[in-house]
């Protein structure tokens, strides 16, 4: 039976990612930081119907012997790093932390593989934010890096060291460059399924307006559970590599809102309100991925439409919501 290490298990790829391993009959074994309120911890694995099929064991992208320690025990054959502070607008509020975790966490992870377990295939949740100031229309492997935000510093530094620790010391180490991913189990504060909670909210009485920062920014948006798939193909290859993996299609926020609210048989014009306080430092104005490479060498491509990810979020939340009113 293979075994997969996947930091980030609580979070919403790891969760996607820890129900396709285990149907493709993977033992299945998760990080987990330690929290006060261990009750709502596994909520997503939950909703998911697989919280009692992954073993979880306490550690930390910051505590490099916490790292040893489980790599030592669990013997991974692969090992995921998802784990991250992934939140770009959080990331201006504490950005040492950001550092820390999202950027030197990787290298500790690195290292745990390095030292332990060298022969473990590695998977590093690279982003497209790195690329924030775009350098090309269109983003492949080849585009340089150009960050806007702490969180895209660390998470190029955490890039780099993948690819430099697998030219260094020969480890089969890959990194996704993925655009952005979301799903109903997408964290509330990032746009999109903060605009779906939004669109039920409305549509249930419990809220007459959302409030949004800048509408005009664009982004390449994919369903999680395809961008997972792509993260297992890396890691099937023979040799290590980075992929970009992206749908190919940019769209606005303004766009996904009408998108959104017209699920609902709203109109977003008449409930979407801009607040300057919700406006970031520096902007990433475009984001528009080229996955040819994923697409000829490992056969992925994004099977779900925008539509249907935005009707299958809408949905979910109308009825999280319904059940929290009835
Ligand atoms: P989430 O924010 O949903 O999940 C982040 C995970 O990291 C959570 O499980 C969280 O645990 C865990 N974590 C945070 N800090 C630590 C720490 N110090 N030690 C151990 N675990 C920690 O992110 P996503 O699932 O959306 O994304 C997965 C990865 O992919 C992230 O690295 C993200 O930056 C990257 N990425 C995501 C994209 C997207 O569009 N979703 C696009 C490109 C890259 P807890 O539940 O306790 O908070
Ligand atoms: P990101 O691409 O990882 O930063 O993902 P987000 O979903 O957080 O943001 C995507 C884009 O939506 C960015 O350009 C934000 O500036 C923009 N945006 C506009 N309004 C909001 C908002 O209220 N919340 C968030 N999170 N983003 C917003």
């Amino acid at each position: 039976m293979t075994t997969a290490l996947v930091t980030g298990i609580t979070g919403q790829d790891g969760g996607y990612l820890a129900q396709l391993l285990l149907a493709k009959g993977y033992r299945v074994v998760g990080l987990l930081r330690r929290s006060a309120s261990s009750d709502v911890i596994g909520e997503r694995l939950r909703w998911l119907g697989i919280l009692d099929k992954v073993e979880l064991i306490d550690g930390n992208l910051s505590d490099l012997s916490s790292l040893i320690r489980i790599i030592q025990d669990v013997a991974p054959d692969e090992v995921y790093n998802l784990a991250a502070q992934s939140f770009v607008a959080a990331s201006w509020q504490q950005p040492l932390l950001t550092g820390a975790v999202t950027g030197l966490g990787a290298a500790n992870v690195l290292e745990a593989v390095r030292i332990i377990r060298p022969q473990a295939r590695f998977y590093q949740a690279s982003s497209s934010e790195m690329y924030g100031l775009i350098q090309s229309e269109i983003q492949n492997e080849r585009t340089p890096f150009y960050p806007r935000s702490p969180y895209a510093c660390a998470k190029l530094y955490a890039h780099t060291m993948t690819v430099n620790y697998r030219e260094s010391f020969g480890l089969h180490a890959s990194s996704g460059i993925l655009f952005n991913h979301e799903s109903p189990l997408r964290g509330i504060e990032f746009v999109t399924r903060k605009i779906t909670d939004g669109v039920a909210r409305i549509k249930l009485g419990l809220a007459e307006e959302l409030q949004l920062g800048n509408l005009e920014a664009r982004r390449d948006w994919g369903h999680a559970r395809d961008y997972v798939r792509a993260m297992w193909l890396m890691l099937q290859q023979d040799q290590p590599d980075d992929y970009v993996v992206a749908t190919g299609r940019t769209t606005t926020i303004r766009e996904f809102c009408r998108i959104a609210f017209a699920c609902a048989g709203l109109e977003a014009e008449r409930h979407v309100r801009t607040s300057t306080t919700l406006m970031r430092p520096a902007e990433v104005d475009v984001l528009h991925g080229d996955a040819t490479k994923a697409r000829e060498r490992l056969g992925w491509q994004a099977e779900v439409s925008l539509e249907d990810l935005a009707a299958e979020m809408v949905e979910a939340d109308l009825a999280r919501h319904r059940r929290r009113v009835s």
